[in-house]
Formats: C-alpha cells, sequence, structure tokens
C-alpha cells in the first residue's frame, strides 16, 4: 500500500457537505484505505475573485492503485458530485479532488504530474496537509513544516477538528 494525500475543495452547493461526501466515496475507492481526513479550513478563492470562499480539506488513502487508475476514480467522484469545468481556469465548483502526493513518486505525464504543482505554494492544502501529517518530508527533500512557515495565511480559517 502506497500512502497517497489528495486535496479537497468545494464552493458551490453546501461545500462543507460536499467535502464530507467526497471523503466517504474516497473511501469506498476499491483496492484502498481512506486513514485521516483534516480539518476543514475555509480559503479565499484562487484565480477569479467573483466567487465564493473555498471550504479545503486534506485527505491520507493507502492505495494499491496506479496513479492513472486513482486518478480516474477522483475524476468520477468529481463528476458524481456535479463538478462542471469550463474555459475559465479556477472558476466555482462543487468539487475538486486533486492528487497532492503518491509516496515519494514523482511524475509528469499529460495528465499527471505529482507532487501536484499547485502543493508548494497554496495555503489552501499546505496547512490542511500539516494538519494530518507535520512530519512530512516531500520527494524534493523539502520539510513540509519549512513549506508551511513560508506560506503566509491569506485569510485561511480552521472550521472544524478532524473529520475521520
Ligand atoms: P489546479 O490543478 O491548478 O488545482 P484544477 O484543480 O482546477 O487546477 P482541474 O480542472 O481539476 O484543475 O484538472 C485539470 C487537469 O489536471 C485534469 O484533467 C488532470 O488530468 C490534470 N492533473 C495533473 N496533475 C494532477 C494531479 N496531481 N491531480 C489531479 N489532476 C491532475
Ligand atoms: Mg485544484
Ligand atoms: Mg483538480
Amino acid at each position: 500500500m502506497i500512502p497517497v494525500y489528495i486535496g479537497l475543495g468545494s464552493n458551490l452547493s453546501q461545500p462543507e457537505q460536499q467535502i464530507q461526501k467526497a471523503c466517504e466515496s474516497l473511501a469506498a475507492i476499491p483496492g484502498s484505505e481512506l486513514i485521516k481526513c483534516s480539518s476543514l479550513f475555509q480559503s479565499r478563492p484562487m484565480g477569479p475573485q467573483d466567487q465564493p470562499n473555498y471550504v479545503n480539506a486534506v485527505a491520507l488513502l493507502n492505495t494499491r492503485l496506479a496513479p492513472d487508475s486513482l486518478l480516474q476514480h477522483t475524476q468520477s467522484i468529481e463528476n458524481n458530485q456535479g463538478r462542471v469545468r469550463k474555459a475559465n481556469r479556477w472558476g466555482p465548483r462543487t468539487l475538486d479532488l486533486d492528487i497532492l502526493l503518491f509516496g515519494h513518486m514523482q511524475l509528469d505525464s499529460p495528465h499527471l504530474t505529482i507532487p501536484h504543482s499547485g502543493l508548494q505554494q497554496r495555503e489552501f492544502v499546505l496547512y490542511p496537509l500539516y494538519d494530518i501529517a507535520p512530519n512530512l518530508v516531500l520527494p524534493s527533500g523539502e520539510k513540509l513544516s519549512d513549506l508551511v512557515d513560508a506560506c503566509p495565511l491569506n485569510g485561511l480559517q480552521k472550521m472544524t477538528n478532524l473529520l475521520v
């Protein structure tokens, strides 16, 4: 089993419930086991500002699946929860599931970049990740705690305690 961290985000149609439901769906992915889900955090939108605030979390899954196969499952979960992709990047969405880390794998294929390209700069990824994995070291050798220390909160607020 390989430990995989997945970033969750939602800002449409009752975001807290969307994240809760997505965690339940992550737990049902075959060949995988949901180990932890972080607290919920509220964040300001990235990119277009004319959209609601986001609710974010990070989940830890252990999986036997290959990365491509896991991506197919996470994209089905997004679609089942009404994700619509528009031409504008970073627009509002019911659910975004990004594969942040897949063990120590580093991958750059047309459909999958691991670690996720936004991991190092995004407060709404780093702080929830730190919530469940404070001692994590990235494949680059960087300590997560150092990235968190260097990342401004940008209005990020913790909303709840751990879900799982
Ligand atoms: P961002 O990736 O900057 O957070 P986004 O999450 O809004 O933006 P999406 O529309 O969800 O972007 O995904 C666009 C494409 O990103 C997907 O079709 C997928 O193939 C690709 N992708 C590349 N790397 C990853 C990854 N690590 N996790 C999820 N999707 C990825
Ligand atoms: Mg994303
Ligand atoms: Mg995405």
